[in-house]
């Protein structure tokens, strides 16, 4: 099997670039991107290096960061143009290879072992990326080159912004082996945690560990993730054309103990609406209608669905509309052992009619807006801090929590 070049591209600090761009004034001082600057309690979405240095993080508050850095520029954050440009990005990678991936708006991994031929070996065409982001974009990219995705992906965080890292067959255990576990993709905070009741504190830790204990301790992905430290990853780099189109998108739970009574199946469904709700926004989804599935302990199924008023990809509009569901179908005396929500008759959020309904006023748009708005922050906190970063108290609070799945059905 011949070893494959794949490269991994980051965009440094991506919405603080993008705001910046022609603007050199912006790149002088410390800048960060806030939902609303106007406002002390409005939410720090990003900085530039600047800003970095001054302790600025995402997440705090603009008072919090302006009592580090009181000169702190704030700018306003444009998503449409940040789409806009991560389109026209991958476009330029898939210059080189179809093979293009990409993983969140300014993320891809390019696998360009077919093009070497053509336009050098990986280093080589990570350099002219490079070049070509600063020319044609004035942005900069972080590229790890290596022969698997994970290590591609470790790889571009080794240095920022703007350089080319290589990880390859003879140094991947010298250079990623030293690095702490929770560098590598997939591992999470609470996977994290939970290797170093194992005394697992580096990659180079993980993969010599035994995958039986890990598979054991974390499930399946536990196994992968000590074959990932060993650089045993084949995951191919999906071609750009072939992005699975989506028909529904569902979690569920089975819990940690049955569910008995209204509270219990309140925090459960609320769990689940917000993961769903998170999912449809990162896709680009509203729903027009839900699903939502009961199992009882005796395995006893049932699978109720409701059209919606308007497609929503709000986490408060799903919850309701499944509570309604569970206390039209089921007592709430009955034990539940597993709960599932899925949102389904999927439209693209650009052209989900914005269907006015008979009882909405115009108070109700705005309560609409102001939800969405919080929940899209919510979305901008979890894609820097993990899944399980922020969260319903009633939810992080429960006991309840076990197994989950998430679901996502392409059409056969
Ligand atoms: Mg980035």
């Amino acid at each position: 099997m011949t070893e494959r070049t794949i490269l991994h591209c980051d965009l440094n600090s991506f919405y603080a670039s993008v705001e910046s761009i022609g603007k050199p004034e912006l790149k002088k001082v410390p800048m960060a991107v806030c939902g609303s600057p106007e406002n002390r309690h409005g939410i720090i979405l990003a900085k530039n290096e600047l800003a970095k240095g001054f302790g600025i993080k995402t997440a705090e508050t603009v008072w919090q960061a302006k009592k580090k850095c009181p000169e702190l520029v704030l700018v306003p954050p444009h998503h449409d143009r940040y789409s806009e440009i991560s389109k026209a990005v991958n476009a330029v990678y898939l210059e080189y290879t179809d093979l293009v991936e990409p993983f969140g708006i300014d993320e891809s991994w390019l696998d360009v072992g077919g093009s070497r031929e053509l336009f050098g070996d990986g280093v080589t065409i990570a350099n002219e990326l490079r070049e070509r982001m600063k020319r044609e974009f004035d942005l900069t990219i972080s590229v790890g080159v290596s022969f698997c995705k994970v290590f591609a992906k470790l790889g571009s965080d080794l240095k920022k912004p703007d350089a080319t890292s290589v990880i390859s067959r003879e140094n991947f255990k010298e250079v990623a082996w030293r690095l702490p576990a929770s560098d590598m993709l997939f591992v999470g905070k609470r996977t994290a945690e939970t290797l170093l009741r194992f005394n697992i504190k580096t990659i180079g830790d993980l993969a010599a560990a035994s995958p039986e204990m890990l598979e054991h301790a974390l499930g399946k992905m536990g196994r992968q993730i000590c074959e990932y430290a060993r650089g045993d990853d084949r995951s191919p780099v999906r071609r750009y054309d072939e992005q699975e189109e989506i028909k529904s998108i569902g979690n569920s739970i089975t819990f940690r103990r049955d569910l008995v009574g209204e509270a219990d199946l309140r925090a459960g469904l609320l769990r689940l609406s917000d993961q769903v709700a998170g999912r449809l926004r990162k896709h680009g989804f509203k729903c027009g209608s839900v699903q939502v599935q009961i199992r009882s302990p005796e395995f006893k199924n049932i699978t109720r669905q409701r059209r919606l008023e308007r497609p929503t990809d709000i986490g408060k509009e799903l919850y309701d509309a499944a509570l309604e569901l569970v206390r039209e179908n089921w007592s709430d005396k009955a034990p539940v052992r597993l709960l599932g929500l899925t949102g389904m008759a999927l439209e693209k959020t650009d052209s989900a009619a914005e269907q006015i309904s008979l009882f909405s006023t115009p108070d109700d748009t705005l309560e609409r807006e102001k939800r969405s708005k919080l929940e899209q922050t919510l979305d901008e906190i979890r894609a820097k801090f993990g899944g399980d970063s922020i969260g319903y108290g009633s939810v992080q609070a429960s006991d309840i929590f076990g197994e989950e799945r998430s679901e996502e059905i392409a059409p056969e």
